[in-house]
């Protein structure tokens, strides 16, 4: 499956961003190496047709390392007594 690698501006610390598209399917991923923001736009039906796809059939994923962080506390607080 080709890939096109393009570079646009991290819209989280607005730095360069790596913007990974497959063009396809119409897929892509942003991944800034500078904060850590990810985001990822893909397909979750797989079964189906290009054509044939709705806006229920993507997913949306985002996250950057504050989120993770926080993410990470919320776990480590469940587990104490
Ligand atoms: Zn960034």
């Amino acid at each position: 499956m080709g890939s096109v690698i393009d570079y646009i501006e991290c819209s989280n610390c607005k730095k360069e961003a790596v913007f990974d598209y497959y063009y396809k399917t119409g897929e892509g991923y942003i991944h800034c190496p500078s904060c850590g923001y990810y985001r990822a736009e893909v397909i979750k039906n797989k079964d189906k047709k290009l054509t044939e796809l709705t806006k229920e059939d993507w997913e949306t994923k985002e996250y950057t390392k504050e989120l993770n962080r926080v993410l990470l506390l919320i776990e480590l607080e469940s587990e104490m007594p």
